[in-house]
This record gives C-alpha cells, sequence and structure tokens, in this order.
C-alpha cells in the first residue's frame, strides 16, 4: 500500500506555471523521520511516504509559496483523522487560556460591528469550524451561525454543544453575510477554487475573514538555511500553502475580494499591546478581512 500523491503543477493563486525550487527532503531521510515521529508520536505511517519528496517551490510571478507534492484526498483523510491526536487537538480547545477565548469574541465583535445590524439576521459560515469554539462565540454573541466540517467526529462534537453543522454548502446566492475561515486556507489542495465557491454563497456586501501562519520570512529562510522543524507555515503535508500579506491580498483579488480595514478596537488596560495588534492588523499580518470588490 502507498499513499497516494497529487501533483500541482501551476501556483495556486496566480496559475503562472513559472514555478522555483525552494528545497527537496526525500520523506525517507532522517531529519523527516524524526520531525514525523516526533511530532505525530509515532501515529504517521511514514513508511508509507518513503518514495515521495518534500517540496517547497515558488511562484515566480506572484511569490506565492507552496509544496507542490501533496496527499490525495484518501490520504489528506489519513492524516487528518488518524496521525493528528484527536484527544490533544480537542484539549487545544477545551483547555485553552482566555487569550483564546478573548481573540474570538474580539473577531465576533469586529465582525459584528462591520456587518452592522441586528445580530439574528447576521448569517455567519464558519468554514473548517473544527470542533466549533469560535461558532459557539459567535452564536453566544446571538449571530445566526452555521458551520461546515469535513471531520465526521468534529461535527458531532459541535452538534453536542448546539450548533448547526452543515456538510455542504448551500446553492450559490445570497446565503451568508459573513464568512470565518480561521487557520483553513494554508491545508487547501485549491484555495482559490474554494475561495470562488465561498465568494459566491456571499451577500453583495458581506465580509469575508481568512486567517492563516504567516509566511514572512519563510522563503529567505528556506534559500538560506534550508528547511528545519520550526518553520511550522510549511509544515510538511499539513500546511501546503504559505501565505504573506501581499499572497493572501493577491488570493482574495483572484476571487473579486478587496481587503479592508476593522475599525479600531482598543483596551485602555493594555494600550501599548492593543496599538502593536491593531499595526499588525492593519499592515503586516496574515488575518484578513475582505469585502467584495464591487
Ligand atoms: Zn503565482
Amino acid at each position: 500500500m502507498t499513499i497516494g500523491f497529487e501533483h500541482r503543477d501551476g501556483c495556486p493563486v496566480c496559475g503562472s506555471d513559472n514555478i522555483a525550487r525552494l528545497c527537496e527532503i526525500s520523506y525517507a531521510d532522517k531529519r523527516m523521520r524524526e520531525f514525523f515521529a516526533a511530532f505525530y508520536q509515532g501515529r504517521a505511517a511514514l513508511h508509507l511516504l518513503r518514495e515521495e519528496s518534500y517540496r517547497v517551490v515558488t511562484c515566480n510571478k506572484c511569490g506565492f509559496l507552496f509544496q507542490d507534492r501533496i496527499l490525495d484526498s484518501d490520504g489528506m483523510q489519513d492524516l487528518y483523522r488518524h496521525w493528528v491526536d484527536q484527544a490533544s487537538s480537542l484539549n487545544k480547545k477545551k483547555l485553552a487560556r482566555a487569550k483564546l477565548f478573548r481573540q474570538y469574541a474580539g473577531q465576533v465583535q469586529t465582525l459584528m460591528q462591520m456587518a452592522g445590524g441586528r445580530p439574528d439576521r447576521i448569517r455567519v459560515l464558519d468554514f473548517g469550524m473544527g470542533w466549533g469554539y469560535w461558532a459557539r462565540m459567535a452564536q453566544a454573541h446571538g449571530l445566526d451561525v452555521k458551520g461546515f466540517e469535513l471531520s465526521q467526529e468534529r461535527r458531532e462534537y459541535a452538534r453536542g454543544m448546539g450548533l448547526s453543522v452543515i456538510t455542504e454548502l448551500p446553492a450559490p446566492g445570497n446565503q451568508f453575510d459573513i464568512i470565518y475561515a480561521n487557520q483553513v486556507f494554508e491545508h487547501l489542495p485549491d484555495p482559490l477554487a474554494t475561495l470562488r465557491q465561498l465568494c459566491s454563497r456571499l451577500a453583495p456586501r458581506g465580509l469575508v475573514y481568512i486567517r492563516v501562519p504567516d509566511g514572512r520570512g519563510v522563503a529567505h529562510t528556506l534559500e538560506q538555511y534550508g528547511w528545519s522543524p520550526g518553520l511550522d507555515a510549511i509544515h510538511p503535508l499539513e500546511h501546503i500553502n504559505c501565505f504573506t500579506r501581499v499572497t493572501l491580498t493577491r488570493l482574495g483579488a483572484e476571487a473579486g475580494l478587496r481587503p479592508v480595514s476593522p475599525p479600531l478596537r482598543l483596551n485602555w488596560g493594555s494600550l501599548l499591546g492593543g496599538l502593536m495588534r491593531e499595526f499588525a492588523d492593519r499592515f503586516v499580518t496574515t488575518h484578513l478581512y475582505f469585502r467584495p470588490r464591487n
């Protein structure tokens, strides 16, 4: 038995086939074997990968960084269902510190403010809802929330918390006022196709929030020092898309979106931290608020 791989020839963001290789390491290489053994604690079926390589490439046209050899959909299911430890993934949310919930509440309140109107009339899609903790926060603020999730285990857990969960997107049209995707787009084989599908369900003045690991400096690090396990933004097989603010903005533009600034939110108790966060959110990081261009 081998795990199936797929090859991404063109740039997933701009479609260009002008691609340069930055890094290639066989999965049979000791560094990879040690990384997988430690990260997945022996659950990764690494012997099935040994014919394949971890490859990071960059698009010479738009600068996007990505892995061009990725698992096929069966392989991805295996990875996320069996290699990733479900109990510890759930515990990351269940036992999270107050900071995570404050962050969720802040995102929900910012999106509500930007959407305007009565909360119960704001239709939200939490795309890739995971265990449902963000969706539950949105629901507690009175929003009309649906979650989309591929993992059956996570769907059942979210339903158990009283959330409305869907397994297929509704027909295209004016379906959602807010689409929220936190730590999802780095995992998708065809991020542009997925974003276009989502946008075709968005209200004309709707909002899209996308948050991904920040890939700033990763290309430079790979070129200068090669791959190391600390480069989480380009985690083998999982973070197959590595965005910077520039390439995430480009992805949005390809799907007909433009970035918009969130309203200023400052907390007098931590003014400096708040100002730094506001600056980062506006100019640096890879969490972006978008609206349709027209
Ligand atoms: Zn490109």
